[in-house]
């Protein structure tokens, strides 16, 4: 997936590991956005879970079979 920095403007990527787990954590957490750092300014960016889900779209909302 790629993003480009709202601050230095400069073309980054997230890997589809990293993708995965912010999906985890935004489903896990409830969260309205991701915080995706840049790599070359470290500004925080953020992601919605629609961008994100659109770049992994096998992505399956973990499902608590507890209890
Ligand atoms: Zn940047």
């Amino acid at each position: 997936m790629q993003l480009r920095c709202y601050n230095c403007h400069r073309p980054f990527s997230l890997s589809r590991d990293a993708i995965y787990a912010a999906l985890d954590k935004v489903a896990a957490e409830n969260l309205t956005h991701y915080d995706v750092p840049c790599p070359h300014c470290r500004r925080v960016n953020r992601v919605s879970p629609k961008e994100l889900r659109r770049a992994a779209p096998n992505w399956k909302e973990p499902t608590s079979d507890k209890e």
